[in-house]
C-alpha cells in the first residue's frame, strides 16, 4: 500500500474540485460551490496567487470563488449580497478560513478609523519660496512613499495577511447590492 496517495498533486497541479447544486464541497467551513476550485478557493476562471477569496450569494447564501462560478454550478440566477446582510458573514479566505462581513471586506479594514483632515500640505508652505518648496515637496512625496505602510488600495486578510486580488473589489456591485 505505500506509495498510494489519493491527494497526491497530478504533475503539481492542486487538488480541484467541482461543485454543483444541490452539492456543497465539503473542504470548507462555509457552504460553497465552484468549478475546479483548489482548496485555497482558486477557480477555474481566477487563478492566480491571490485569488482566494470567496464571495457569498444573496440569492442561496451559498459562497462561490467568483461570479462565473456561480452561473455554472447553480441552477438558478444570482443576486448580490443583500444590503441588510453587511455585517453577516460574506467573504471567505480561502487561505485561513476566515470569514469577513461585506462591510469589512468592502472597507479594506475595520479598526482604522475614517480619515480626518482632507488636505495637510499648507498653502503657506507653497507661497514661502518657490525655488525650495520643489525640492521640498518632492522630498515629501518620497518620504510618503516610503511611509506607507498597509497599503490601503490593498486587500488583505486581517486574520492571516494573505494578499486578496484587488480586481474582486473592483466588481463590487456585481457581488454586493
Ligand atoms: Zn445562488
Ligand atoms: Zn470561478
Ligand atoms: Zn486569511
Amino acid at each position: 500500500m505505500d506509495g498510494a496517495d489519493p491527494d497526491r498533486p497530478d504533475g503539481g497541479t492542486p487538488q480541484r474540485r467541482t461543485t454543483r447544486e444541490p452539492a456543497l464541497d465539503d473542504r470548507f467551513g462555509v457552504p460553497l460551490r465552484g468549478v475546479a476550485v483548489d482548496p485555497e478557493t482558486r477557480c477555474a476562471h481566477w487563478d492566480s496567487d491571490r485569488d482566494v477569496v470567496a464571495l457569498r450569494f444573496g440569492c442561496c447564501g451559498t459562497f462561490s470563488p467568483c461570479h462565473a462560478c456561480h452561473a455554472e454550478t447553480a441552477d438558478h440566477d444570482p443576486d448580490p449580497w443583500p444590503r441588510a446582510r453587511f455585517d453577516d458573514p460574506a467573504v471567505l479566505c480561502g487561505v485561513c478560513g476566515t470569514t469577513l462581513s461585506a462591510r469589512a471586506y468592502l472597507d479594506g479594514d475595520t479598526g482604522a478609523p475614517p480619515v480626518s483632515g482632507s488636505e495637510r500640505g499648507s498653502p503657506s508652505r507653497d507661497r514661502a519660496s518657490p525655488g525650495d518648496s520643489r525640492t521640498q515637496s518632492g522630498d515629501d512625496e518620497a518620504h510618503r512613499a516610503a511611509g506607507s505602510r498597509a497599503k490601503p488600495d490593498d486587500d488583505t486578510c486581517p486574520a492571516c495577511g494573505a494578499a486578496f486580488n484587488p480586481g474582486c473589489r473592483r466588481h463590487r456591485d456585481r457581488y454586493f447590492e
